[in-house]
């Protein structure tokens, strides 16, 4: 049985964290699109050499490659098993409109945007701890207030489109991992 979820969030809000426990709980597989755009970038991919210049300086790489991308990965399911949690992705009104196309022509459907709430300050000392802890190229203070710019411009505005398809699920990204699972588990049940 197909079953899409999308983890809406800006960044540091603990999206990636949260995905591996829900991946595990539901059997999904997480998609993240920025785990593979650094997987390009290690490999020295074109794509890769392209994406590392735009993630240095916190911007977004354009629609038309992360769809692609995305679009290839659906290719790999059979009908109707497609088990999927977007991480990152889609970060654009044109991304979420290419989703609902590429779902439409494998005739399946989201079931739940889970958007993962924290405010901007907590976010950006934690952006900032990570860095410490994983030393991401895209974690210094300039960049994490550039990719907060770009979610409030680029991404916010999913919020609306999602709420309008009565998928929208608000959860507080505030608290430990194991409270913040607990709540995305009670408003999924
Ligand atoms: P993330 O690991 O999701 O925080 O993504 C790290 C960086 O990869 C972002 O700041 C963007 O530069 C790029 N990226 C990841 N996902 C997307 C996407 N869906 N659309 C555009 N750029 C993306």
């Amino acid at each position: 049985m197909n079953q899409l979820m999308i983890f809406l969030g800006p960044p540091g809000a603990g999206k990636g964290t949260q995905a591996v426990t829900l991946c595990e709980e539901r059997q999904l597989t997480q998609l993240s699109t920025g785990d593979m755009l650094r997987g390009h970038v290690k490999s020295g991919s074109d794509l890769g050499k392209q994406a590392k210049i735009l993630m240095d300086k916190g911007e977004l790489v354009p629609d038309d490659l992360i769809v692609a991308m995305v679009g290839s990965e659906l290719e790999k399911y059979e009908a109707n098993s497609i088990r999927i949690l977007f991480d990152g992705f889609p970060r654009t009104t044109a991304q979420a409109e290419a989703l609902d196309q590429l779902l439409a022509k494998h005739e399946a459907e989201l079931e739940t945007v889970l958007l993962l709430e924290v405010e901007e300050e907590e976010l950006v000392q934690r952006l900032l701890g990570r860095a410490q802890e994983q030393g991401r190229s895209d974690d210094n203070e300039e960049t994490i207030r550039n990719r907060m710019k770009v979610y409030s411009s680029q991404t916010q505005p999913l919020i609306a489109y999602y709420k309008g398809t009565g998928k929208l699920k608000r959860v507080n990204g505030l608290g430990s991992m194991e409270e913040v699972a607990q709540r995305i588990k009670i408003t999924l049940s």
